[in-house]
């Protein structure tokens, strides 16, 4: 059984998919900046569950998509692009500057051994939907002109509180003293924006007989449309989108269409670093390239993320990074014990641990489980399968000929030649091997 806490309705719910096919839609990146590891916290949560969807034999369709355009920098309809924002620092084209880093989010994406979604939706390809979108909105009597765009009026939308549970009144009575006067309510937003005359806007498409763009949250109701037709199964985020991101892509589903735009809908929590928040100004914003220049690999971050719960707020340190890789360590050398002596496994294991993470993607719980086990090759096969941590790739037999090294070590040891055992034993640190002297023989590992 799967169990997944659902935002929608506030508790844990069972979860069936309604058809076949399990539909997902992940909210995406913005593309103007390397994503740091506080972005990529969700994208490795939503591979467990897309692993464990997998395992369960369920079929996935799951979209991604790439926010390219009109997600200004503040959550309202003030600031700017962030693409643009990105092409002036670095002096390129907002076009330029969007595949380049469209390409560092799939490295780091490949770097952890995300399952690759079905569509990677990308917002710029969906400009002529985002339109139709506008217009069915507007038809349907959900939207006013400003001069500063197309706006979604959310007093039309009964349920626009509900999602989020919301306080209008107190928005609204909060949000008086800086209202522009055209804003009917404090809580609509810009489904389109004009660019005014002399405003610099690179991205820019006709409509409305003047130069405009979408509104950020525009996209992810417009795709979800386009690519399923229809409502989907369960969308995933962070928690920042549940009160306006999230909330305003309801809204804007019901308009279009009069229906629910998902079931489930699951966020992941911040992390914070050092009991701080991730800014530039503290200078924690890292990257994957900045773990790896400490010497730690995208796996063992991934160890680190999985060690907890997507709903917990977390403290990464990299004392905490650094137990995450002993972990692995560890997990790994099991896995070659695994190969080397016959283990005396329990077979209803996976299942018991495929009920652990069933139980709202317990990942913290089947970490502990997993520690303490006696496991076969065999069992962590389907562990690795299910975690995507590369432990088998990374775990290989050694050759024949450092075998006969840990072999011939041992023959040096029985007949009491300790001065050949630990030449030998050097020879095989250096190739990063130890050997552990067991009851039942020698069982070599690796040293990293
Ligand atoms: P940003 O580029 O800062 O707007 O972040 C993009 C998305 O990444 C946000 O909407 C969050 O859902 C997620 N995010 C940002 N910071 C963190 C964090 N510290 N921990 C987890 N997720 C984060
Ligand atoms: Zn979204």
């Amino acid at each position: 059984m799967l169990k997944l806490y659902n935002t929608a309705s506030h508790k844990l719910e069972e979860f069936k998919p309604a058809s076949e096919i399990v539909k997902i839609y992940t909210c995406g990146p913005t593309v103007y900046s390397y994503a740091h590891i506080g972005n990529l916290t969700a994208y490795i949560y939503w591979d467990l569950l897309i692993r464990l969807l997998r395992v369960n034999n369920y079929k996935i369709r799951r979209v991604l998509n790439l926010t390219d355009v009109g997600h200004l920098v503040s959550d309202g309809d003030e600031g700017e692009d962030k693409l643009e924002k990105g092409a002036a620092r670095e002096g390129k084209t907002v076009y330029e500057v969007a595949d380049f880093y469209i390409d560092a989010f799939m490295n780091d994406y490949r770097a952890l051994e995300l399952v690759e979604p079905e569509v990677l939706a990308r917002a710029t390809d969906y400009i002529d939907a985002d339109i139709d979108a506008v217009d069915k909105m507007t038809e349907n009597g959900f939207t006013y002109e400003t001069t500063d765009g197309v706006y979604f009026d959310t007093s039309k939308f009964a349920d626009y509180a509900k999602f989020a549970k919301l306080d209008l009144a107190g928005l609204q009575a909060g949000a008086r003293v800086e209202f522009s006067g055209e804003k009917r309510n404090a809580s609509d937003f810009a489904v389109w924006k004009f660019i005014q005359p002399g405003e610099k806007h690179a991205m820019r498409w006709d409509y409305l007989g003047r130069p405009g763009y979408p509104g950020w949250h525009l996209e992810c109701s417009t795709i979800i449309d386009k690519e399923f037709g229809g409502p989907i199964d369960i969308h995933t985020g962070g928690v920042d989108h549940i009160p306006v991101h999230h909330t305003n892509e309801i809204a804007q589903y019901f308009a279009m269409t009069g229906r629910e735009l998902s079931r489930f809908w699951l966020h992941c929590n911040f992390i914070m670093i050092n009991n701080e928040k991730i800014s530039k100004s503290l200078g924690n914003v890292y990257t994957l390239a900045d773990l790896r220049e400490r010497g730690f690999s995208p796996m063992d971050y991934k160890m680190w993320v999985l060690s907890g719960h997507y709903q917990g707020t977390r403290n990464f340190t990299f004392e905490s990074l650094e137990a995450a890789k002993t972990r692995r360590l560890n997990w790994r050398n099991r896995i070659a014990e695994s190969r080397q002596i016959e283990i005396d496994a329990d077979s209803g294991f996976i299942q018991h641990l495929l009920e652990i993470i069933g139980n709202n993607l317990n990942s913290a719980e089947a970490f502990a489980v997993i520690d303490n086990t006696e496991l076969s090759f065999e069992q962590w096969k389907k562990i690795d399968e299910l975690f995507g941590l590369k432990l088998i790739a990374d775990s290989p037999l050694i050759s024949e000929k450092t075998q006969a090294l840990v072999s011939a070590r041992e023959e040096a040891r029985k007949a009491r030649d300790f001065t050949r055992a630990d030449e030998i034993r050097d020879t095989l640190t250096a190739e990063g091997i130890t050997v552990k002297d067991t009851s039942r023989g020698p069982i070599w590992q690796y040293l990293a």
